[in-house]
């Protein structure tokens, strides 16, 4: 069944685990998550980005997944992943999303409380619940940034909660999305200060490539979601490179595509232990 994030991770911090979340691209990578559920029988986070909503178009995604899991009895959620609009949220919740992020990151302080707010008085009476940023997430586009000033002020995240209602807070804690180039120094100390200050769950983006060590240190300091894309996109390229150096005269996707799928499982199932610590 699909139910909000926020209930999965509610679930999670009691219990001390974290919900991992995955960012799919098309039908393969929808069926390797799917495949993953059916296989573990635990609950994961489907996501997308708006690039990916663009690519494929809103609502096919929630469509791929509902029949892909019809007959799974495991929760899931259906997440919009860095949002930048209430429109496109309200476009992913009449589709079926049960989670939407509105990432006003980038903005000043007051200008992202005033527009999470629009996003969780729209979402949060439907029981769709709202994933706010606070904080800078390392990226592609950013060049060497002064780590120390990105990460997220307790007072502020306290703040932010309380003025946006956001259900769950993603935190910049020295992650980066896309490949790192160094060794990341993520702030474990100040997940743990965040986590003893406000009762929101916390979220932890750009986690491909941060070691399981870390990971684990993230989720003991108060982590209650973990997002991964990156890696699982390599896994799918790898794993299409691999068939097609297997047999480079392939042409049926459904053959070369299996390899692909496969690959990516491989790498959900070891999040997913580490999520879980399994
Ligand atoms: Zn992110």
């Amino acid at each position: 069944m699909v139910i909000s994030s926020a209930r999965l991770m509610r679930r999670a911090s009691n219990e001390g685990y974290a919900i991992p979340a995955f960012n799919i691209d098309n039908l393969e990578s929808a069926m390797a998550v799917s495949e993953i559920m059916h296989e573990m029988r635990l609950p994961v986070i489907v996501q997308m980005i708006p690039r990916t909503l663009n690519y494929g178009g809103v609502a096919i995604y929630p469509a791929m997944m509902r029949e892909l899991m019809a007959d799974c009895p495991v929760d899931y959620a259906l997440h919009l992943d860095h949002g930048n609009s209430l429109a496109l949220a309200q476009r992913c919740i009449a589709s079926g999303f049960s989670s939407v992020m509105y990432d006003g990151s980038a903005m000043s302080f007051e200008d992202n409380v005033k527009y999470t707010k629009e996003v969780t008085d729209f979402a949060l009476p439907m029981d769709v619940s709202v994933e706010g940023e606070l904080g800078t997430i390392g990226g592609k586009e950013e060049g060497d940034t002064d780590l120390e000033a990105s990460y997220t002020s307790v007072s502020e995240a306290e703040e932010f909660v309380r003025r946006t209602n956001v259900s769950t807070l993603a935190i910049g804690v020295g992650t980066a999305h896309g490949i790192y180039k160094g060794e990341p120094k993520i702030n474990v100390q100040r997940i743990k200060e965040i986590h003893e200050a406000v009762d929101t769950p916390l979220v932890l983006h750009g986690a491909s490539g941060l070691s399981d060590e870390v990971l684990r240190d993230c989720i003991a300091a108060g982590i209650s979601k973990i997002n991964f894309a990156t890696e699982l996109r390599q896994a799918y390229t790898n794993g299409i490179k691999a068939e097609f150096a297997k047999d480079p005269e392939v042409f049926d996707p459904k053959i070369y595509m299996r390899g692909a799928v496969d690959n990516i499982k491989d790498v959900l199932r070891a999040k997913i232990n580490i999520c879980y610590g399994l």
